[in-house]
């Protein structure tokens, strides 16, 4: 090895060491807003854009690192400089982490680190061609891909407020995050939009998107304004399809609390998701525009993804159930409130489906840290086993108590970060019950239960056996049991179950001819 050689990966190990894990950022900066300044020029070329970003320190320091990536396949970004407080400084920048080094800041100091650059890869910001070969551009950052076009703290842990000036072409239209303030024109042929949300985002959800549209505003609903913006060669069939949007909005402001932001747009985009909930302006696959609607569940998840997701923010990626789950059970809910509780029951028994499948391939917890690639939390576990989840708490405590749990959790943490411990102990305050098995056995461990029963006649009793046969340790759940006698009479029982093998009495001197399991559908099993 040569010394050169030597020198160089000594360096490269210094900077690297530099670069600083989350932890080390949150506990010396917090970033409080983010102001964006973004050029589209000629044919969907990018030329130098600008983040500014207001961050409050917690203690003395002399160097933060973002998250930007430096160069992918696709193409390599440039910083052209970096200041604080309008003052040059330094920085490192190795993959995606971008170490910027000032001069001693103090803490419980507010600064602005701006960082001029431009950026060469094609994720983050998706320029594409729309279906029509229109030019479009679509911010699409789930789950930490923010940092391909933006330099942020890309973790949903540092929330902060966002502006976007956006510098485009005049035939085009833009749409992101919170209020349009302005639309200037600067030249003949140039416009600039101005958006700014008062309220704090995680990064996942901090958007642009650039495209000829056509807007529609379906409406005005408890004071939320709801819109349509799709492109302008599907105008006709898109403003059909997503006339859907303004139920799914009043039904969970009134089972949640009001709505979180300033306004609805619901977006038809490039994202490479069916769905994206980017806050308070939702976007979707372009292929859901057809003309023919049936997009309600769609709607539904990612408006509800507004309440939990983008106002109760999952504290880090592994809590992201708090958020898909949730949204999940939110869609059904919604769907059983639309179409009646047939159409619910079939959500439910769909997604169960689901999850039994994923678990027959996959023996992992919902809440999984071993997981490093985060697109792979977007599975069944977190969606349907989150939603499952839920439905299974909501039996275990009490439709009251269920509901007055969600509504004081959504209260305690909205426009903040929350984590399944959060969760569990507003649940544990409201309903005044130790919950640390339910949520140990459903959430961080993996498996589902397997039960048989058996049931015999005592005389004036019958004895009824419940059996858990998973390898697993035992599930804990509330089980409806039906029992049916002659010339059909039923009789129903509920029972706690928390061991492998459980037996009841019950005061009853009839023959049982049939016993029949959670005929309600209340668990996910085997
Ligand atoms: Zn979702």
């Amino acid at each position: 090895m040569s010394r050169l050689l030597l020198s160089i990966l000594l360096l490269g190990f210094c900077f690297s060491a530099l670069a600083q894990d989350y932890d080390q950022r949150f506990a010396r900066a917090d970033v409080l807003h983010y102001k964006f300044e973004i050029g589209v020029y000629g044919n969907f070329h990018y030329g130098y854009n600008a983040a500014h970003i207001t961050t409050f320190f917690k203690t003395n320091t002399d160097s933060l690192t973002l998250d930007f990536v430096k160069s992918n396949k696709s193409g390599s970004s440039s910083i052209k400089k970096v200041e604080i407080d309008g003052n040059i400084c330094e920085y490192i920048w190795i993959k995606d982490k971008l170490t910027l080094i000032f001069p001693t800041v103090k803490a419980g100091e507010t600064h602005t680190i701006s960082v001029y650059y431009s950026f060469g890869s094609d994720d983050g910001l998706i320029i594409a061609l729309n279906r029509f070969n229109k030019n479009t551009a679509f911010a699409d950052n789930w789950p930490n891909r923010a940092r391909h076009w933006i330099p942020t703290i890309d973790h949903p842990g540092d929330k902060a407020t966002v502006e976007f000036l956006v510098n485009v072409p005049s035939n085009l239209d833009v749409i992101a995050n919170g209020k349009l303030q302005s639309v200037t024109k600067l030249e003949k042929t140039r416009s600039l939009w101005h958006y700014k949300t008062d309220y704090p985002l995680p990064t996942k959800v901090m958007v642009i998107g650039v495209a000829d549209f056509e807007t529609q505003v379906i409406g005005n609903f408890d004071g939320t304004e709801v819109s349509t913006w799709v492109f302008a060669d599907n105008s006709k069939n898109g403003f059909a399809d997503y006339n859907v949007a303004s139920e799914p909005l009043v039904y969970f402001n009134k089972l949640i609390g009001p709505y979180p932001f300033d306004k609805l747009a619901n977006v038809q985009s490039k994202t490479r998701y069916g769905g994206m909930e980017n806050a308070s302006a939702i976007f979707y696959a372009e292929n859901t525009v057809t003309g023919k609607g049936r997009l309600e569940s769609l709607f539904a998840h990612e408006i509800a993804h507004q309440w939990f997701g983008n106002s109760v923010s999952e504290s880090n990626w592994y809590h992201v159930w708090l958020s898909e789950g949730f949204a999940t059970y939110l869609e059904n809910c919604y769907m059983g409130f639309k179409f009646g509780t047939d159409s619910f029951n079939y959500c439910m028994k769909y997604d169960g489906n689901l999850v039994r499948n994923f678990n027959n391939r996959v023996q992992k917890p919902v809440i999984d840290t071993t997981i490093t690639d985060y697109e792979e939390l977007l599975n069944p576990n977190s969606y349907q086993k989150g939603a499952w989840f839920l439905h299974m708490l909501r039996k275990q405590v009490g439709d009251s108590l269920f509901w007055l749990s969600v509504r004081k959790f959504y209260d305690t943490y909205k426009f903040a970060n929350a984590d399944t411990r959060m969760f569990k102990e507003v649940v544990e305050t409201q309903t005044g019950r130790k919950l640390d098995n339910f949520f140990n056995c459903w959430l961080y461990k993996p498996g589902l239960p397997r039960i048989s029963t058996a049931f015999q006649s005592m005389g004036d009793s019958i004895k009824i056996t419940i059996i858990q046969e998973q390898n697993a340790d035992a599930f804990e759940f509330k089980l409806d049991v039906r029992l049916k006698f002659l010339n059909d009479v039923f009789a129903d029982y509920t029972f706690d179950i928390k061991e492998k093998f459980e037996v009841f009495f019950i005061k009853n001197n009839q023959q049982p001819l049939e016993l029949i399991a959670d005929p309600n559908g209340w668990l996910l099993r085997e």
